[in-house]
Order: structure tokens, then sequence, then C-alpha cells
């Protein structure tokens, strides 16, 4: 039986980074997960400053034969700015349908809005808008910006005439996430994805009661009856997308091979 395909395999045939690290310290990050606790290669302190890696800054890269996904295990920061920018040209020199997914900062938005203007026909913005409530964006995303940076953000990479999308992969409030979805549309060109909060219990690490009340939040959320309710009033919006964690609730059939999902 074939793999399923998951996570940014839903959405790329390749997946480009040039960092290691992230400042934004999400709680759920696989990245930080795989780097700090499964491989052990740095301290949870060291994840917070995002290192770049300058051969895979300068490193060539080919056309690869679908959409590319950049980043994926860190995120674009005004202090890793201008590295991102070059790999971003590397990538779209080569000619290739390039993905940019980030929890977005208004100042780097509006530079790679101006960088890249000759290419709007190949750079896709995906924002990752989770939550509105900022007592649970501090929780889950301690240093990311606020909501209000991001849909900022949003609405500014759309009125430059770029292709926008979001991303509410982990759902953090599912309450609100159907009111949440409706503000944003105005301000999307291309898709708004939903998915749960995956492998909560292997890689959110619970540190005091608040984070197990959190955790708790979040699992009740998205029992699938809560998807269910969630899936009924957002079902027939043309630009809403599921991500695997919900077709298999919903009962959408599954891609069958990588970067199909698009
Ligand atoms: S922004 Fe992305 S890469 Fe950075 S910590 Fe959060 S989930 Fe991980």
């Amino acid at each position: 039986m074939k793999k399923p395909i998951r996570g940014t395999r839903e959405w790329a045939v390749a997946n480009v980074d040039c960092c290691t690290g992230c400042t934004h310290d999400c709680r759920y990050c696989y990245a930080r997960y795989d780097a700090v606790v499964k491989k052990g290669q740095l301290s949870s302190e060291e994840w917070k400053e995002c290192l770049v890696r300058e051969s895979d800054v300068l490193k060539a890269r080919p056309l690869y034969p679908g959409q590319v996904m950049f980043p994926t295990t860190h995120d674009i920061l005004p202090e890793n700015l201008q590295p991102c920018i070059q790999v971003l040209r590397n990538l779209l020199e080569a000619g290739n349908q390039v993905l940019v997914v980030s929890k977005p900062h208004l100042e780097c938005v509006r530079e790679l809005c101006k960088e890249f203007t000759d290419y709007k026909d190949k750079l896709l913005f995906r924002f990752t808008i989770t939550a509105r409530d900022k007592s649970v964006l501090d929780f889950w995303e301690p240093g990311a910006p606020a909501y209000s940076e991001r849909k900022t953000s949003l609405c500014y990479a759309f009125d430059q005439g770029f292709e926008t999308s979001v991303s509410v992969e982990p759902m953090l409030d599912t309450s609100d996430v159907v009111t949440m979805v409706r503000e944003l549309l105005p301000c999307v060109t291309h898709s708004i994805w939903l998915g749960k909060m995956n492998k909560i219990d292997e890689r959110v690490q619970i540190d005091s009661d608040t984070s197990v009340l959190f955790v708790e939040r979040i699992k009740a959320g998205q029992v699938d009856s809560e998807i269910l309710l969630i899936y009924k009033e957002l079902q027939d919006e043309p630009l809403i997308r599921w991500k695997e964690s919900i077709k298999t609730v919903v009962g959408v059939e599954l891609v069958s091979e990588p970067g199909l999902d698009i």
C-alpha cells in the first residue's frame, strides 16, 4: 500500500530551507521536536536563535518537477530576511513555482513583495494564521507575530497583486475558526487550508498546569464531532481546502502523489 501523503508533501514535491532554529518557537513545531528532542542536535535555547546555513543560501537550485515549498523547518524573520531572499531568488531564477509559507512579519512581506514583483506568476504566499485570540497565540506561538500583523501582511500581499493563501494548521481555536476564516477570505485569492494539530502527545512538552489546560483544549476542539461542524459550515466555500487530518474524518479522498494538493 502507498504511504499516505501528509504534511508538506500535500503541497510540494520538494522542501527547501536555509536556517536551523526559529525565533517563533512554536510549541507544536515538528522541526523543533525533531532537532531538539528526537535528535538532540541543539538545546531548546539554541533553537530560539535562528542560525543561517551559508552553504544552503548559496547553493544553486535545480528546476523541480512541481511546486517547491520554502521554508519548511524555520521561518522568514527580520534577522534572516536577506539570506531568505537569496534562496528565493535562486529558486525563482531556476524557473520554479514556489510556495512561500510563513507566519508573516509585515516588514518581511513588504520587502518580499518589492523584491519579487516580477515573479507574481511563480510565487504563492501561504500565511499561517492559526487563531485570533492573543492568549492562545502567546501560549502556542510565543515568538510569532500577532494576529493583526499576520492579517495586515496577508492583505498587503493581496493589494500588491500577489496570489495569496492561508494555512490554519494547526487550528488553535476551533470555536473561532469559521469566523476567522470569513474575516480573512476577502484578502485570499488561492485557498485557505484547515488542519488539526498532529502528534500532540509526542511533540508538545507538558511543562506546567497551563500547558495541560491548553493541550486539553486543543484535543477537545478537534474531536470528530467538532471537525464535522466546521466542515459543515465551510464545505461550500470554494477557497476552503482540507488537510489530510480533516479529510480522513469527513471522508474526502486523499491525494495519491506529493505536491498534487495545490
Ligand atoms: S514558525 Fe514554523 S518553523 Fe518556526 S517554530 Fe513555528 S512551526 Fe516551527
